[in-house]
């Protein structure tokens, strides 16, 4: 036996308890050992019978003085009830439906006895309390409680995991010697040993320290091996210092914002070096990121290269086309638009342009990373609200050039010090302050009694010639949902507003209707525009000024605070109001939040604290390898550790080739062997 036996190499796991660990993901000896326990029983303390209290959990050692069968009206669904005593007393024990039990007692043997005790009018009882033999040492000490399946007890894994513990001697350290020296931590068989039976709290302690530490390099190395195996060996586009984007700056009707300035010469370096630019631009809702996109495209463009904005909605895609379009007129740039709904034949001609360089800036949907489109000489990839592509999806995109430079930008609000270790393939740029002049958008939360009046105030808001957005959950309504949907509030709110333009939007809809509507929005021909969450992302019409949500309960933080992004555009003063329908205290806590704050980051964090951990803005949902031991809200010291540690070996040893660092990397491959699709 070693390691790599099969489980089935223990005594007592035969085929089917084989299966039902296979779904634990166990299959050898070292599988075991790295599936850890979720908690553990203190069963150090022997407690004496006349100590036990009603509600406590003891471990007990008696003799079994009396056993009585229950009634025997389902012979074998019997109740047994047992006389235990030691030194100092009494106690009974009873048990349900436990005919096999009777075979294994015997009466005037001593056994342990571990469970709830209760006091039944002054009789004290244990209720199906485990029992062991008592000189079994195995089910005393602090006791592993493993996450189960399959019909699998937790004895039968702790006796599993005692027998693969056997194997421990065996295992070699993987981490390099500097790792655990320069961060303290004890060795892999000390930490093995001890997350599954620990001997004393301190040793639980350093066993869960280093584990976590390891699990959280794995990932930050792994992600950061992601980046340098996109940029490695590769030469970059070196786009020439000379074309200046200052006179693209100088025509907009403003000043960049510090914050931008800032961005802006960052991914004007990575531009004008010839390392492969590799860069997020992180920034709030309404901070100014697509005219940073368009300056960086200007460039590329002056170059002599295309340059290519991908967007995750043919609305938002429309919407920087157009924005784009008008911007670079002036300067004589050709612009196109790509997206899958475009007519064969006007597609067509646009896959022609692209190919023959005939146009310089594209802009479009998904459908630029398709295969048929070829670009002449694709200098500058942008990705706009990235969250909803996945890293594999950039590589397609990046692959269409030689080495193009890659910025992606993203309004979704992660902490820095979590952006800094979830993004690990990219660099990190940060838009922290907002265009001059903008209000702080005023946020109202109210119960169904307050919906009058919240539409008596949209009415009033759109005499004065505003415009409005008015969300719901669905697009329809539902017979099994019980919310407020799109259309439903479009037949309500026609009659309503019967003297403004109304209109209705959503995702389902003909690509041509959705335009139309989209424009005769922007024009201000549609005054209250009712839709689904398909304007959550980018949509920019600064006239808006109200962003009226219903069933406000069934949206989570961030989906709130991008729609409420919709709106303080312009120089209006904008509101935002939430309607629920009653709801969880989780979402009534949003609603405060809301209330409190227009800060994105500052709503990440209180997101955070009150999805909990583990949740992390759906980090499987990612694609991110899940951690078993570690959290990373619980654990955002350790990460930062774990950044410092993971660069540093990898600039030692980009690949991990060196001969101490194999081990360590066939844990990083094994962490990362599912992830197909990381998505961050
Ligand atoms: P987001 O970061 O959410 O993508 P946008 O790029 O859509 O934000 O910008 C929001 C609005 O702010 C746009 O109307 C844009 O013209 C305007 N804007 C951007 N930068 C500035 C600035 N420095 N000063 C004033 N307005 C700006
Ligand atoms: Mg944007």
């Amino acid at each position: 036996m070693d390691l790599h036996s099969k489980a089935t190499s223990i005594k007592g796991i035969g085929p089917k308890k084989s299966v039902a660990l296979n779904k634990l993901n166990i299959d050898t000896l070292e599988d075991f050992l790295f599936y850890y326990p979720r908690d553990y029983e203190d069963r150090r303390d022997l407690r004496k019978i006349s100590s036990l209290q009603d509600g406590d959990l003891a471990l007990v050692k008696g003799k079994l003085i009396l056993i009585v069968k229950g009634k025997v009206r389902f012979p074998r669904k019997q109740t047994l009830k047992l006389l235990v005593q030691d030194e100092t007393g009494a106690m009974e024990v009873v048990f349900f439906h436990a005919a096999y039990l009777e075979k294994t007692l015997k009466k005037d043997e001593e056994y342990l006895f571990y469970g709830k005790v209760s006091d039944n009018m002054g009789r004290i009882q244990m209720l199906h309390p485990d029992v062991s033999k008592s000189e079994d040492s195995s089910e005393q000490g602090i006791l592993p409680i493993y996450p189960l399946a399959g019909g699998i007890t937790q004895s039968e894994m702790r006796k599993w995991q005692r027998e693969a513990q056997k194997q421990l001697s065996e295992m070699e350290e993987y981490l390099p010697e500097n790792t655990l020296a320069q961060n303290r931590l004890c060795g892999i068989r000390h930490a093995v040993e001890n997350i599954h039976f620990p001997q004393d709290k301190k040793r639980l302690m350093e066993a869960k320290y280093r584990l976590i530490f390891d699990e959280l390099l794995f990932l930050q190395t792994g992600l950061l091996m992601i980046r340098n195996r996109m940029t490695a060996g590769k030469t970059g586009i070196f786009f020439s210092p000379q074309a200046k984007v200052d006179e693209f700056l100088a025509t907009l009707p403003y000043q960049l914002t510090g914050a931008q300035s800032r961005v802006l010469a960052e991914i004007n370096s990575d531009m004008e070096s010839n390392k492969v630019m590799n860069r997020l631009v992180q920034g709030d809702v309404g901070s100014g990121k697509t005219v940073i996109a368009a300056a960086a495209m200007f460039k590329a463009a002056k170059c002599g290269f295309q340059a290519v904005l991908m967007a995750p909605t043919e609305l938002l895609a429309r919407q920087h086309f157009d924005g784009l379009k008008s911007m670079f007129s002036v300067f004589g740039l050709k612009v196109g638009f790509l997206s899958g709904s475009l007519a064969a034949k006007e597609k067509k001609a646009v896959l022609e342009q692209i190919e023959s360089g005939a146009l310089d800036l594209i802009i479009g949907t998904h459908a630029v990373i398709q295969p048929g489109v070829t670009f002449s000489n694709l200098g500058l990839v942008i990705t706009d609200e990235q969250h909803r592509f996945g890293v594999n999806q950039r590589a397609v995109l990046t692959k269409k050039g030689q080495n193009p430079d890659v910025l992606v930008m993203t309004a979704t609000p992660i902490p820095r010090t979590l952006a800094v270790i979830l993004y690990g393939d990219l660099d990190i740029s940060i838009i922290d302050e907002m265009p001059p002049g903008r209000q702080q958008i005023i946020t109202r939360a109210v119960k169904a009694n307050g919906r009058e009046a919240s539409y008596e105030f949209v009415r009033r808001e759109v005499k004065k010639g505003r415009q409005a957005y008015v969300v719901a959950p669905l697009i329809e309504d539902s017979e099994t949902l019980d919310a407020r949907s799109a259309l439903g509030l479009y037949d309500e709110l026609k009659n309503r507003f019967f003297d403004f333009s109304v209109a209705f939007l959503h995702g389902a809809m003909k690509q041509a209707d959705k335009d139309r509507i989209m424009q005769e929005f922007y024009a201000g021909e549609i005054q209250i525009l009712i839709s689904t969450v398909v304007i959550e992302v980018g949509i920019n019409v600064p006239n808006a000024t109200i962003m009226l949500v219903e069933n406000s309960e069934r949206f989570g933080l961030a989906q709130l605070h991008q729609l409420r992004g919709r709106v303080g555009r312009g120089e209006e003063q904008s509101y935002c109001i939430l309607i629920s329908d009653g709801g969880s205290k989780v979402a009534e806590a949003r609603s405060e939040i809301m209330k409190a704050t227009n800060d994105g980051f500052l709503i990440a964090e209180k997101d955070l604290e009150l999805r909990g951990p583990g949740e992390f803005f759906g980090m499987r949902q990612h694609g991110v390898p899940e951690l078993k031991l570690a959290d990373l809200v619980k654990h955002i010291k350790i990460l930062k550790t774990v950044r410092e540690e993971a660069e540093k070996i990898l600039s030692e040893d980009p690949l991990l080739q060196n001969e101490a660092h194999l081990s360590f990397k066939r844990k990083i491959d094994k962490m990362f062997q599912n992830v197909e699709n990381l998505n961050i």
